[in-house]
């Protein structure tokens, strides 16, 4: 059945001939060009078809039955409900342009219920955003959400940060153990609760890594204390355990005397 395509013609020659030799095709109205070109793109089209219609809107005589008197030229199909797929009750035609007003999709935030535009209107929102995250359930859950977008955004990224340097820390504990022919016996989570714990020499939260008690013995959970940053590299291996802990009391002042100072900076600014 498969009709040699005229090499004569250009693509789109050929594809109008083809429409025309459909046999729901009757005649090509100028003043339904555009409504002919709105039924083509939702029956027709990938999108179309992933969106949905009824079955009789594949007819495109019934289809211009039901929009007439709606349709004017110029005008575009649009759905109340991107949800939804097209229907008589979902569809509506308007003004290129001015589909957004359209958009009857309620949010309660504050108590109050407005469209989704006239929220954005108030806060000055890009209204393509929030008609994203509007849809997007799944991941915004609230009003919040919706109109402002996730704010936990830096949070998460901090710990991520975090989670990620505390692998790789153990990781190469791990292997620097091995390397030398020590033990260790360190496991992930283990670390991960460990390191909540505050610096054992001076007593900060801040940076908080493993340090050896004995420094000739490998990674062990029996020969490591929370340690913070400065501390570590204070020790290093120029000081005991016993004797880190003595100077530990000594960083504290002077961490304590750094932070007043700062405090006092920036109230005076
Ligand atoms: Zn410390």
């Amino acid at each position: 059945m498969t009709k040699k395509i005229n090499p004569n013609l250009t693509k789109s020659e050929a594809l109008i001939l083809s429409w025309k030799n459909r046999k729901d095709y009757k005649g090509y109205d100028r003043s339904k060009g555009s409504s002919f070109n709105s039924w083509r793109s939702i029956v027709n089209t990938k999108k179309g078809k992933l969106i949905g219609y009824p079955e009789e809107g594949k007819d495109y005589n019934v289809f211009m039955a039901e929009v007439q008197g709606t349709w004017a030229k110029g005008k575009i199909c649009r759905r109340y409900d991107i949800t939804k797929p097209y229907s008589k009750e979902n569809c509506f035609w308007t003004e290129k342009g001015t589909e957004n007003l359209w958009n009857l999709n309620k949010l309660i935030y504050n108590g109050e219920e407005k469209t989704l535009l006239e929220w954005c209107k108030i806060y000055n929102l890009n209204y393509n955003g929030v008609k994203i995250r509007y849809y997007r359930k799944e991941k915004y859950k609230t009003p919040e959400e919706i109109l402002f977008g996730k704010k936990i955004v830096v949070k998460s990224r901090s710990r991520l940060k975090r989670e990620k340097s505390i692998v790789r820390r153990v990781q190469a504990y791990r292997l620097r153990d091995k390397h030398k022919g020590l033990k260790n016996d360190l496991d992930i989570n283990w670390v991960r609760e460990f390191v909540k714990q505050p610096c054992i020499y001076c007593g900060d939260t801040e940076d908080i890594g493993l340090d050896r008690i004995d420094n000739t013995k490998g990674h062990t959970k029996d020969n490591v204390v929370p340690c913070c940053y400065i501390c570590n590299t204070t020790r290093n291996t120029n000081f005991t355990h016993e004797e880190m802990k003595i100077l530990g009391r000594t960083i504290e002042e002077i961490k304590k005397c750094r932070l007043k100072e700062q405090n006092s900076k920036t109230n005076t600014e």
